[in-house]
């Protein structure tokens, strides 16, 4: 496959250094100077980096600069990596901190929301500043030096935490950090009996695909099962070099999953996510979600509307692989987590029946069963709650609102019912 082919800007840079990471890093554009320098842009882009960049870092990798369209107004590139004057619009609706990950955060760079698993935050820097980015309170606002100590008490309430068996280690990006710091932590996690599995969240197969050499993946190997999220957001990403990246880490063992977000002007569109979902299952990436746009301060010209992410899930079930289609989810707003949206496949139901619809519109009636007892409830041994086999037919809930002590959220904690459904 042909390379991606680098700005004349960088016609004299020999491969050996457009190919180590660290060289990227180094050159990473992160100046009005270097935008104009290396892409030559239009004035009104170069006014919305400057009201832009009041506010919020800049920082492109020379890579990432490489795929950017600038003239064109819709380049899905340009939108994630130069900055524009709408993230000064701040909108009514911006937080800065939407999913109170601050507030469940019972020790620095540690949030446990979930009962079973923690997003672990280990440095707060990347080597691109994505636009759309939803930790921008966090992220970019200095380059620090990796020190061990700052994210030990979060590794310390882990293992005193023996029902946390799933640790996601996200930031910034975890990427951005040498082999050896990383090593660090993943040896500290992977000395904790109860964690079972470590998610590492990075671009860098996105942005930064040298940063995938054979030496980190030799080292991550040491700390299976580890998985990795990474987060493309159109086709035109999936290049020779971020398949190279994704097929090291496949071949590598590590299942790799995919997180995409709903940008309004890259990918809203049925036909875009279709083709990147696609694309990224012929280099090994499955997708996993796809985010509604968070309120995060200065991001609101990125937001769509639900309906939007509905006809987009809409046009991927039945119409492509199943493997092919993610859950597509919104980030509550107040803390509330991760809610599935789906387009309605249950037009009426009833206790003998459901009518369902299915991908091309047609009606169908399936018949229930008469008799709904199940194993549960009959197994002596079974030390769970024996529920299902109390609700009758016709129950929708396969599950009871056993939803115990909801923790005190800002935004609808009316809604959280605590009854069973049995009472
Ligand atoms: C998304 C997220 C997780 C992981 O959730 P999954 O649905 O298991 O992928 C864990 N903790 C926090 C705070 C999260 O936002
Ligand atoms: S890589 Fe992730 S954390 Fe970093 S700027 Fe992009 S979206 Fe934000």
């Amino acid at each position: 496959m042909a390379k991606t082919k680098k700005r004349k800007a960088y016609a004299g840079v020999p491969p050996r250094q457009w190919n180590d990471w660290r060289w990227q890093i180094r050159n990473r554009l992160t100046r009005l100077e270097d935008v104009v320098r290396v892409l030559n842009p239009s004035k009104e882009t170069i006014e919305g980096i400057k009201i832009a960049t009041r506010h919020f870092r800049m920082a492109i990798t020379p890579y990432y600069a490489s795929l950017i369209d600038i003239d064109n107004p819709y380049c899905p590139i340009k939108a994630q990596a130069i900055p524009s004057a709408s993230e000064a619009e701040f909108s009514r609706s911006d937080m800065a901190d939407p999913l109170e990950e601050d507030r469940d955060s019972p020790v620095k760079g540690l949030t446990h929301r979930y009962p079973d698993r923690v997003l672990l935050l280990v440095t707060d820097v990347c080597s691109m500043y994505c636009r759309h980015c939803t930790r921008r309170r966090l992220v970019g606002h200095r380059d620090y030096q990796f020190d061990l100590k700052r994210i030990k008490p979060a590794i310390d309430y882990i293992a005193a935490h023996p029902e946390i068996r799933d640790v996601v280690v996200s930031g910034g990006d975890p990427l951005i950090m040498s082999g050896a710091a990383l090593e660090r932590i993943l040896k500290l996690l992977r000395a904790i009996p109860h964690v079972e599995i470590i998610r590492i969240g990075t671009r860098a197969p996105v942005v930064l695909p040298m940063r995938i050499t054979p030496g980190l993946v030799k080292m991550l190997r040491k700390y299976h099962p580890i998985y990795i999220c990474t987060h493309f957001n159109h086709a035109r990403e999936v290049t020779p070099e971020s398949t190279t990246a994704c097929a090291m880490l496949a071949d590598g063992g590590f299942p790799m999953e995919n997180q995409s977000v709903l940008l309004r002007k890259v990918n809203d569109c049925p036909h875009v996510i279709k083709k990147l979902n696609q694309k990224l299952l012929s280099i090994r990436v499955r997708p996993y979600y796809i985010f509604q746009c968070d309120l995060s301060r200065g991001i609101s010209h990125f937001r769509t509307s639900l309906g939007r992410g509905i006809q987009v899930m809409e046009a991927l079930r039945g119409h492509t692989s199943g493997l092919a289609v993610p859950t597509f989810v919104v980030d509550l707003p107040g803390g509330g987590g991760k809610v599935p949206i789906m387009p309605t496949y249950i037009i009426a139901r009833s206790d003998d029946r459901a009518v369902l619809r299915n991908y091309e519109g047609a009606i169908t009636v399936y018949m229930e069963p008469h008799r709904w007892d199940s194993v549960c409830g009959h197994d002596p041994a079974c030390s769970q709650e024996r529920y299902i086999c109390q609700t009758g037919p016709g129950m929708l809930m396969t599950k009871p609102h056993t939803v115990l002590e909801p923790k005190k959220r800002r935004i609808g904690p009316k809604l959280l019912l605590k009854r069973r459904v049995d009472d």
